[in-house]
């Protein structure tokens, strides 16, 4: 029953759909089910202190069972404790905690010890990467179309442009093929320098569309870099655009080229929540049969 001292290896982010290792731990849950933390995994967890992408869909198979992963979430444990979700104490990072991937089942799990693997759902793998490397880009030609509306300097984007998507987000979501980005044009986005007065956001849409055109075009290559296999060693999105070499601190899974792309277009609309202004990104992305 012993947890784990050093985090979860993940191989998800290189491409991985398959994994096998040995179950480090079995624990029984509140509500019956178990979270079982492999060696190793290529399942891709959602992780509740930056929910953007959520969990693969996967099975489990240890001997001659195949169960069901229903949820996979990022969990920590200090030794003693394991916590998962949103009820982990700490940062990551934190001296004297481990973070690890829990793979939640029903009915059966495997004993601690025993040899199993994990199958990830391919295709719907390949539909959530190439919403998120939609995601990364629509926000890169967002902060290039709006870069003219910044009165103050605020801290530059991996293009050089005002990093309008950082400091304006509200939720940012991933989809099969698509993404959904929310940015509050409230007043402490004023505050920091940005001129909301009159912006024409077909026009801003259109603009945002011509550079995600132009880089699709490009069919330029995606690279995820690591210094480490561990779930909490940071990941960088790499992409050389056209406009400049990217690279964006991402612990996700991303198409492997921008040739997977027919198309990647997004739409702009302004709702009013609670009295503030906020522009909602619709993006889709078309792939290539
Ligand atoms: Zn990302």
């Amino acid at each position: 029953m012993t947890l784990p001292s050093i985090d979860t290896t993940v191989t998800y982010a290189s491409g991985a759909v398959t994994s096998s290792s040995t179950v480090l731990h079995v624990e029984s849950l509140p509500d019956g089910r178990f979270a079982v933390l492999l060696a190793e995994t290529a399942c891709h967890p959602i992780d509740a202190a930056w929910p953007d992408q959520g969990a693969d869909r996967a099975v489990l198979v240890f001997g001659t069972r195949r169960v069901d992963i229903e949820e996979c979430v990022v969990g920590a444990t200090d030794g003693l404790s394991l916590f998962l979700g949103s009820d982990v104490p700490v940062r990551k990072g934190t001296e004297g905690w481990a973070f690890v991937v829990a793979h939640i089942v029903a009915g059966e799990a495997p004993r601690e010890g025993a040899a199993a693997s994990v199958e990830v759902d391919e295709a719907h793998r390949q539909r959530v990467s190439a919403g998120h490397t939609a995601c990364h880009l629509a926000s890169l030609a967002l902060n290039a179309a709006l870069a003219d509306r910044w009165r103050k300097d605020i801290p530059a984007d991996a293009l050089g442009h005002p990093n309008f998507d950082a400091v304006a987000i509200d939720v940012s979501s991933i989809g099969e093929n698509c993404s959904t980005d929310t940015y509050r044009l409230g007043r402490s986005l004023r505050r920091k320098g940005f001129v909301s007065e009159d912006i024409d956001l077909a026009a801003t849409g259109a603009a945002v569309n011509r550079v995600l055109g132009r880089w699709v075009e490009s069919g330029a290559p995606i690279t995820v870099r690591h210094a480490g296999a561990g779930l909490t060693d940071r990941r960088f999105w790499e992409c050389e655009l056209p406009d400049g070499s990217v690279s964006i601190p991402c612990g996700g899974t991303h198409a492997q080229s921008l040739t997977r792309f027919a198309a990647i277009r997004v739409a702009l609309t302004l709702e009013d929540v609670d009295g503030t202004s906020v522009v909602r990104m619709d993006t889709r992305a078309t792939v290539v049969a």
